[in-house]
Parts: structure tokens; C-alpha cells; sequence
């Protein structure tokens, strides 16, 4: 406790020409102010933040005011009727939203907002009691009426009041439980966990937007594998995320064989300690997305063979397509769709080529199809080995370390990232004598095969080739 203390003293004093001089303005024009949530929990846990939250008593226009007087760099209400006013000065970013207690429409999906009158009620409105803990300015008073510090030290999440009515006025929050356990590596409260099992079906009033944010958290946290165990357990993952338990494939009709789940969250966290191979480093969405829906083509494509093995073709394909139309439901962006659902569509291509075989040809291709995804398929396939054969785990790796270094010999010798054919549309046109149209786009798909197939090509025989194509269309066109 006592360390606790020191570390959001020290915190406190980093924050202080913030807390210090906003305080003291709001205090002057007769308001309450206080820092709350996630600046306050992660202050205690040794954690520095830039963006910090507020609570007052000034009802929007005044803290508008306020704010306008002290800001240096815009500021933006997200949404009036929500209460909050966002703020800038240099480096510091603040939110300021007056004090709520929300009244629900239990069947609308989201909270209708009445401001509140106090601090109290504020801070028991809120989702958790490690998030509903105040810093009073500007005096620097201790709020903390929930128990908060208690469940911090003890590591764990529970609801300020019953958790049944926290989650039946917000369903969100079943969710939030999920994403801050990933996020903080807290447990959650049994009686949390029994209400979130209970009234999982709620989730489905909470729009895809909403959900789909927390998810995303959830799976960019340090712990991912903590929130999605609490999902599937709970029965939240049937309705957010169905195609996670699916893959806890029963063996016969009495075992559940959960070894492709299992498989699956350790390739996702494989996938995490291999990040710092990203050019971007990490947290990455799309890598650890792609790595958690791998293999969620093989729950349809499983055969049972004569032999007694069991085979999943084509569940790359498979997997490609569910997991297109899992995201689109969750409302992700076509761009990151499509990274992701490229990962899942080639995560078996380096098995396909055995073992130190890989043509040129099929080295351009693995660079061609992977495109701008081709660093996070390198740690997809690193990630997706987990066999405790140690020997077999490590020849693997060396297999892709080779193919790593043929890609970057290639590449140096022939840009193969941005492979075009050696002819362009207008050389095409010109040689084959054509306006635009339809033969000119199947010319430039030939040329362009040629161009994976041989590598670089002078333009004369590029020419010779195209001339040739042309010449064999025109005869097998006339003969039929
Ligand atoms: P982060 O570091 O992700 O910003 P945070 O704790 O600040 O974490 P936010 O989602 O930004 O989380 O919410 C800010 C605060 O508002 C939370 O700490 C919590 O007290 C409260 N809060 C946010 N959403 C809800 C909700 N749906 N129900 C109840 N309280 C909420
Ligand atoms: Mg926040």
C-alpha cells in the first residue's frame, strides 16, 4: 500500500502543472473537479498517461468555457448530449465530462445520459471499482469509495454494485471485464464471471461498432489469451466471436479434442513474441487477428479418412471466407479485411513447397501474393509451429530462415515487392497494334506470369514472348 502511495504521488507530481492549474480554475468559477478512471487505476499500477479523464460538476457550456481559456490546441465535444469536452495543450490531452447517472432504456443500445449531481454518483455508475476511483483538485483528496485500491492490490475486477445491474444497464461492460483482464492481467470476481455467463445474450442489443472496439483492445493487449478464455468460457465468444469456440473440436461425440483451440492461442501468442520482426513493431491487430483465425476453416472441412487420421483441406480457403464475413459483421474496414483474410488464405503456402525446394518461381509468387502482408505471414507461419518436437520445431525454422534470405537475394536483384510485367499496358498496345480494351488486361496477366515464372526479362525478348502469345491466341482463335 504504502508503495502504492509513493508511485501516485509520484505520478501526481508529474501531472501537476495539468492537475494543479486546471483545478485551480475550476475551482475559482465554483466547480468541482476530480481525475478519474483509467489515469487514476494506472497512476496506482506505476503506469504514466498523457490523456487524462475528469469529472466536474460544471455542466458542458461552463466547462467549455473553461477549457477554451486553458487549451492551446482546439477542442471538441464528443457529442454534446454525452457531457464531454476534449482538450489540448501541448502534449497533454484532456476529456472533461460533467458528473452522469444515466438512465437506461433496456432496449435501446446505448445509455440515455442524465447529468448526476455528485462525485458518488458518478463513480457508481462506473464499470469497475479499480476504474472508479477520483483525485479531487485541487486539493489532491483520495476517492475512493468502492473499494478500488483494495482490488487493485488484489489484482482483480468487480463491479461497484451488483454486477447483474451494472451489466443490465450496459451490456458493453460483460465485454470491458474481457478487455481489461487482457489489458491489466486481472482476474475477474466469481460473481462477475457468473453474471457475464448469465446474461451473455444481452451483448446482442450492443451495436457491432461497440463491440467490435472492445475486441480489438481485448486482442492488442498484453495478455489477449486471459480475456479470450473469459469470452469462450463465458459463452460471450458464441455471440461475438463464434468461430473461436468452434475450434474446440470434439474427437467423437463424447470427448471435446481441444487441441486446434488450444493451438490457436498459442500461435497468437507466438505470434506477439515475434512482433519486433514487424516493421511497425507491436502491438499489431492484423497479425495477432490473422493468428487467432488461422485455422477457423477447419472446424468445416474436417474428414475423418479410413486410416483413423482426420484431414482439413482447403481449410485456408475455407478459413479465408469466415473470416471475411466475421469481420465484415463486425464492421471492420475493407483494408484490414482483406490483410487479415490474406494471412488466413496463405498461411500453409510455405508448407506446400517441402523442404529447401523453393524455385525462383515460387519464391516471386509467396513475395507477389503476400503483398504488403508479406512481413506479418513471416510471423504467422513462425508462429503456427507448435510441435514439442523440438528437432521438427527447429528445422522448420531454419527452412523459413532460408526462405527469408532467398527473398531478400531476389529482392535485392529484383524489386520483387513491386513485380510488374516487363512490358507496360501502353508498350503492349503499341507493339500488338490494339486500342484499351479486353486483350490488352489479358496480354499484361500473361506477361506478368512470364515475369514470375523467368524473373526479368530484356524488353526484346518480353516483345518476343508477347508477339508469340499473341500469334498462338490468334491461330487457336481462328481454328475454333
Ligand atoms: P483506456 O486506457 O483504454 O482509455 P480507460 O479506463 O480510460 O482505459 P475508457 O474506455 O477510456 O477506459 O473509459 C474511461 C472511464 O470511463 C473508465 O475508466 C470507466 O470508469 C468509465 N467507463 C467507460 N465506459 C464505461 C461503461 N460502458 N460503463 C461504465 N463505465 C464506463
Ligand atoms: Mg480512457
Amino acid at each position: 500500500m504504502v508503495e502504492v502511495q509513493v508511485r501516485v504521488e509520484r505520478e501526481l507530481d508529474r501531472l501537476a502543472p495539468v492537475l494543479d492549474e486546471l483545478g485551480q480554475r475550476f475551482a475559482e468559477a465554483g466547480h468541482e473537479l476530480h481525475l478519474v478512471g483509467g489515469p487514476v487505476r494506472d497512476a496506482m499500477l506505476g503506469r504514466s498517461h498523457h490523456d487524462l479523464d475528469f469529472t466536474t460538476s460544471a455542466r458542458p457550456e461552463e466547462t467549455e468555457k473553461l477549457l477554451r481559456a486553458w487549451g492551446d490546441g482546439g477542442l471538441w465535444d464528443m457529442g454534446r448530449d454525452f457531457g464531454t469536452i476534449g482538450a489540448r495543450r501541448g502534449e497533454w490531452v484532456v476529456e472533461v465530462t460533467t458528473y452522469r447517472s444515466e438512465s437506461y432504456d433496456p432496449a435501446s443500445r446505448n445509455p440515455t445520459v442524465a447529468f448526476g449531481d455528485d462525485l458518488a454518483g458518478d463513480l457508481g455508475r462506473r464499470d469497475f471499482t479499480v476504474n472508479a476511483m477520483a483525485v479531487s483538485l485541487p486539493g489532491r483528496s483520495f476517492e475512493d469509495p468502492f473499494g478500488g485500491i483494495a482490488d487493485l492490490a488484489h489484482r482483480v475486477l468487480r463491479t461497484p454494485g451488483r454486477p447483474e445491474d451494472s451489466f443490465g444497464d450496459d451490456p458493453l461492460r460483460m465485454l470491458r471485464a474481457a478487455r481489461f483482464a487482457a489489458q491489466l492481467g486481472f482476474d475477474v470476481a466469481p460473481e462477475v464471471v457468473a453474471a457475464m455467463t448469465d446474461m451473455a445474450d444481452r451483448i446482442s442489443i450492443i451495436s457491432a461498432e461497440r463491440v467490435r472496439d472492445e475486441l480489438v483492445k481485448l486482442i492488442c493487449a498484453p495478455y489477449p489469451r486471459l480475456g479470450l478464455t473469459l469470452l469462450v468460457e463465458t459463452g460471450l465468444a458464441d455471440l461475438v466471436l463464434p468461430e473461436l469456440p468452434a475450434l474446440r473440436l470434439e474427437r467423437d461425440e463424447h470427448h471435446r479434442h481441444k487441441d486446434v483451440y488450444e493451438h490457436t492461442l498459442t500461435v497468437l501468442e507466438q505470434a506477439i513474441d515475434l512482433e519486433p520482426r514487424l516493421p511497425g513493431g507491436g502491438p499489431d491487430f492484423v497479425a495477432r487477428f490473422a493468428a487467432l483465425m488461422h485455422d477457423v476453416g477447419k472446424p468445416k472441412t474436417r474428414r475423418f479418412v479410413a486410416d483413423g487420421t482426420v484431414t482439413f483441406h482447403h481449410h485456408d480457403v475455407v478459413g479465408a471466407k469466415i473470416t471475411a464475413k466475421r469481420m465484415k459483421a463486425l464492421r471492420f474496414s475493407r483494408e484490414e479485411t482483406e490483410a487479415v483474410c490474406r494471412l488466413v488464405e496463405l498461411h500453409l503456402r510455405f508448407h506446400g513447397y517441402g523442404s529447401g525446394e523453393w524455385t525462383d518461381s515460387a519464391v516471386r509468387r509467396y513475395v507477389r501474393d503476400a503483398g504488403a502482408q508479406l512481413a506479418r505471414l513471416h510471423v504467422l507461419t513462425r508462429a503456427d509451429c507448435t510441435t514439442r518436437n523440438q528437432r521438427k520445431a527447429e528445422r522448420l525454422r531454419r527452412t523459413y530462415d532460408d526462405l527469408e534470405t532467398r527473398i531478400a537475394d531476389l529482392s535485392e536483384a529484383e524489386e520483387l515487392a513491386s513485380i510488374r510485367p516487363d512490358l507496360d499496358g501502353n508498350q503492349i498496345m503499341e507493339i500488338l497494334d490494339l486500342a484499351p480494351g479486353r486483350e490488352v488486361g489479358q496480354a499484361y496477366a500473361y506477361l506478368l506470369e512470364v515475369r514470375l515464372d523467368q524473373g526479368p526479362l530484356e524488353h526484346d525478348a518480353a516483345e518476343a514472348a508477347l508477339r508469340a502469345w499473341w500469334a498462338e491466341r490468334q491461330a487457336s482463335s481462328e481454328s475454333s
